[in-house]
This record gives C-alpha cells, sequence and structure tokens, in this order.
C-alpha cells in the first residue's frame, strides 16, 4: 500500500488526464439511487480488487452522476470552473501530503499561499500587514472573521460576548445567520432599500435600536449570491469607523473584481474593511475547496483563533517571520489549499485572469440584453456580477422546474431556478469563460419557444 504500484499509478494518472482533457466537460446528469447503491455493492471487502475494475466502477458508474461544475453549461448556484494548470497542481499538494499548519513544518508551501494572500490585500488596498490564510470556503471565513469581530468588539467596550450582536442584511448570505447562531449572537437585521444594504439603512437601523451598544460589528456583501448585487461598500466602511464597528465584507463571490482590470471599481470601499472572505473556488478559477480570508490587523485573529496545547508550543517560537495560517481561523490540520491558485496565477498572470472574470460579466450582459429585447421576458435586475435574473411571463413554479428539468435532461443546461420576493423565477449564474453566446441563446430560445401551460406540454412531461 505504501509502495508505488506503476499499475495503479498509470491508471489513475491516464483517468485524470482524460478527464481534464474533456473540452468542454460533459454536463453530467443525476444519478438512479439504486443503480448507484448495485455499482457499489460488495466493492469493499476483506480482499482487495483490481485497479481497472474499480476504476471503471467510478467511471462507468459513479462519475457520470455527478454534475459537473465545471461544465460550462452549468449555471445553477455558483459554479466552480478550475483553470486546469490549477486543478493538475492540486494533486501536487495530495502527492506531497502537505500538512500547512505552522511555518514550522511547511515554510515554503505558506509562504506561497501568502504571496496570493498578499496580492488580494493589496489590489483590495488594505493596509502593509494585513494578512490572513486559506480556509474551506466562505463559510468557514465567516465564521472566524464574525469570532474576531465578536471577541474584539466585547473587549473594547466592556460587554460580554454573548450580548454582541451584528449588523447585516435581510440579503445576507445564510451562512452569516449560521455563524451568529453558532457563536451565539444574534442579528441586528437591516431592511434593504432595493436589496442592496446602505449606510442610511444602517444608520436608521442603528438609531431605532433600544441597544446600539451591543452592536460590535457589520457585515456588507460584495455580490450576493442570487443577484449579484454589492452593498454600499464605500459609505458603510465609513459609518462603521465612525461607529467603532467591525466591518465584515463576504465578497465571497464578488471578490473577484479584485482581479478585473476593468471593473475593480464597483468594490470601491472595501479597503475599509477589517476582514475579508473571497472565494477563489467561485470566481478565481481554483479547485474546491479554498476560500481566503483576509484581516487588516491579523493580530486582533491571532488572539482569538491561536490554539494553545502544550504540544503546539514548539510552532509558536515568537519569531516575528512565524506565520501559522492555523493562528487566522477555526482550523489546525489543513492542506495549503491556496497552492493551486498560486500555481495557475504565476503561470498564466493576472491578465489572463482578469480576461476570464470579464467574460462572465460578458455572459451575463449579453443574457440581459436578450432578456430586454424579448417581450415575454423581464429581467429583474440589472446585473452587475456574471448572474441574470428575470421571469418569463405566465409562468409558474412548475413551469420554471419542468424547463429546468427538461435542459438538464436534454444535457442544454444545469439551471436551479431561483426566488425573487419569494416569486419563483428564472436564474443563470455565468462562470465559465467557455460558454459560447450560442449556448446563451439556446437556453433562452427554449423559454420563449415554448409555454408548456398553453401546449400542455408540462402535463405529458410530468
Ligand atoms: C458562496 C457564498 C458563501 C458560502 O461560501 P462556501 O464557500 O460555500 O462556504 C458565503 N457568502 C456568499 C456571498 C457566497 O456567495
Amino acid at each position: 500500500m505504501h509502495t508505488l504500484d506503476p499499475r495503479i499509478s498509470d491508471a489513475v494518472l491516464s483517468h485524470v488526464r482524460n478527464r481534464l482533457s474533456l473540452n468542454p466537460t460533459p454536463l453530467g446528469r443525476t444519478g438512479n439511487a439504486n443503480d448507484i447503491t448495485e455499482a457499489l455493492s460488495d466493492l469493499i471487502g476483506p480482499e482487495g480488487r483490481d485497479v481497472e475494475n474499480v476504476l471503471s466502477t467510478w467511471a462507468t458508474h459513479l462519475e457520470p452522476t455527478v454534475i459537473s461544475c465545471d461544465s460550462p453549461r452549468f449555471l445553477s448556484f455558483i459554479p466552480g470552473a478550475p483553470a486546469k494548470t490549477a486543478a493538475l497542481f492540486d494533486m501536487v499538494l495530495s502527492a506531497s501530503s502537505l500538512h500547512a499548519v505552522s511555518w514550522l513544518e511547511a515554510s515554503g508551501a505558506i509562504a506561497a499561499e501568502n504571496q496570493v494572500l498578499q496580492l488580494l490585500a493589496t489590489k483590495a488596498g488594505l493596509p502593509a500587514g494585513a494578512g490572513g490564510a486559506f480556509v474551506s470556503g466562505g463559510s468557514a471565513g465567516n465564521m472566524s472573521a464574525l469570532a474576531v469581530a465578536r471577541d474584539t468588539g466585547a473587549r473594547r467596550r466592556g460587554i460580554p460576548h454573548h450580548t454582541c450582536r451584528i449588523a447585516v442584511s435581510d440579503q445576507v448570505h445564510s451562512s452569516v445567520a449560521n455563524t451568529l447562531n453558532l457563536l451565539g449572537m444574534t442579528a441586528l437585521v437591516v431592511p434593504t432599500p432595493g436589496y442592496r444594504l446602505t449606510a442610511d439603512a444602517l444608520r436608521a437601523a442603528l438609531d431605532a435600536d433600544p441597544n446600539p451598544e451591543t452592536v460590535v460589528g457589520v457585515v456588507a456583501t460584495a455580490g450576493t449570491t442570487n443577484a449579484g448585487i454589492i452593498d454600499e461598500l464605500d459609505q458603510i466602511g465609513l459609518l462603521a469607523a465612525e461607529q467603532n464597528l467591525w466591518f465584515h465584507i463576504d465578497a465571497a463571490y464578488g471578490g473577484a473584481l479584485l482581479l478585473s482590470e476593468n471593473f475593480r471599481d464597483r468594490l470601491t470601499g472595501i479597503e475599509r474593511a477589517d476582514s475579508i472572505v473571497i472565494d477563489p473556488h467561485k470566481w478565481l478559477f481554483t479547485p474546491f475547496d479554498c476560500g481566503a480570508l483576509l484581516y487588516r490587523e491579523p493580530h486582533l485573529a491571532r488572539a482569538v483563533h491561536t490554539q494553545d496545547e502544550s504540544y503546539l508550543d514548539v510552532i509558536h517560537t515568537g519569531s516575528p517571520t512565524e506565520w501559522n495560517p492555523s493562528d487566522y481561523a477555526y482550523q489546525l490540520t489543513r492542506r495549503p489549499r491556496g497552492l493551486p491558485l498560486w500555481f495557475s496565477l504565476s503561470v498564466h498572470g493576472t491578465h489572463a485572469y482578469s480576461v476570464a472574470i470579464e467574460r462572465g460579466i460578458e455572459l451575463a450582459q449579453y443574457a440581459a440584453q436578450r432578456i430586454r429585447e424579448s417581450q415575454e421576458l423581464e429581467l429583474l435586475w440589472e446585473p452587475e456580477l456574471s448572474v441574470v435574473v428575470f421571469r418569463r411571463a405566465g409562468w409558474n413554479a412548475t413551469d420554471y422546474n419542468e424547463w429546468a428539468q427538461r435542459l438538464l435532461q436534454q444535457g442544454t443546461a444545469f439551471i436551479s431556478p431561483s426566488a425573487w420576493d419569494g416569486e419563483t423565477v428564472a436564474r443563470l449564474a455565468f462562470l465559465h469563460p467557455d460558454l459560447s453566446f450560442a449556448e446563451v441563446d439556446a437556453i433562452i430560445d427554449s423559454m420563449l419557444a415554448e409555454n408548456p401551460r398553453s401546449s400542455g406540454a408540462s402535463v405529458a412531461a410530468s
């Protein structure tokens, strides 16, 4: 088991080579639970099986039942479309068993990860000294950052942890609500005028609150997941500084614009943040899972997250150059998940990233234009990022769901309908730069060509 078997390495590496060569990656489908159970039955027993046999079970029966996030036609949620170079280097991490907890154990790997964090911090306009760690994603980043917001706020105000509250908009990501619950905090929910959190709305909510001194921080979103809406970062940042609030920016999706040459200004105000979360596994084309967490003053995070164990003393030498990623988030053992991005950025350069990111905006603008031109379609929000939400006149929830199912069955696209003010609507999240305008046309035309309610096709299909 611990000696490399050339037959196994050849088989696996050739599978990887084939998978990465697919152009485009097939969309895939959801599998049938019985078929999957059947394929898996008796696979693991006291004696091993031939590698070809196991690999063919994977390739024939399991892999096709995974809808490929890296298919250009994956337009649900927020897709993931790793650069091939990044995906390849991800294998290097696994092959090298890199344990990137501490500078002591993984100095070069951590320095390379930090080079990427520094690039993002510089593009964000954070001061020298800013830094953080790569974590599994936006949820983990939000939780780690808001723990620091809570402890720092409680200390500065001299109030107990459990009384601390965080101001959030009514559009904030679900992970923030979970985080507050886990951290024993409650939210001051600020209603948004037109879905965007503004400084005026935040000020009004604080003014109307009977205990504003318990509000220790505010979360702004740079690109809501549903519609890509960017909160009023600049003004909220000013108000946060005035009111001594920790300013956290959830830029899991939209933070990628830091590397865009033409749309960076949409994030103006991000430089005021105390902490920022950006998910490279979304729009920075990095394999899952990869979230970048940055702090303006990393020592505040160390005070919260450094784990105190006698057997860990050796990693905390106190040297000013040591940087232990485990000190900046709720994590100890970790893989250096920032390295695939570091490698790919180094190989391709930031301009290639800018071009690929901006292609997402171009696709969204193209779709929006098609929607505006159509009598039957209505754009619900002028796209700011790469996601488009719109409605089809006369359709109800069933129509949208059946339409989406048909497109998936035909292999045209994977689209998950979404909600807008409680109404089911269509949503296209673009990300893969290889999607063509013709493919966008095919999706939009599929909504115009058929009206299930009038044709009765929906009845037959169900
Ligand atoms: C995706 C997303 C998250 C959650 O990130 P994960 O990486 O899935 O944990 C949080 N906030 C926003 C705005 C997101 O788009």
